[in-house]
């Protein structure tokens, strides 16, 4: 399974560190010196969908 792929996208920071943000929910889900890091913080996220205004009801996306 390719949990990070597509879903989340990667920023550098000054700092040497990276942010993960969830592409679906728009949180930061982990700050981390090393991508490997990061996808933990990934599987442990759950979206908070009800902070998203919804849009068509589509909860294809279910996980
Ligand atoms: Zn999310």
């Amino acid at each position: 399974m390719n949990i990070g792929e597509g879903r989340f996208s990667y920023r550098r920071n000054e700092h040497g560190t990276y942010d993960s943000i969830c592409m679906r929910c728009f949180r930061t889900v982990a700050r981390r010196y090393t991508e490997n890091d990061l996808r933990e913080d990934e599987r442990a996220h759950i979206c908070e969908y009800w902070l998203i205004p919804s849009s068509n009801g589509d909860n294809s996306q279910n996980v």
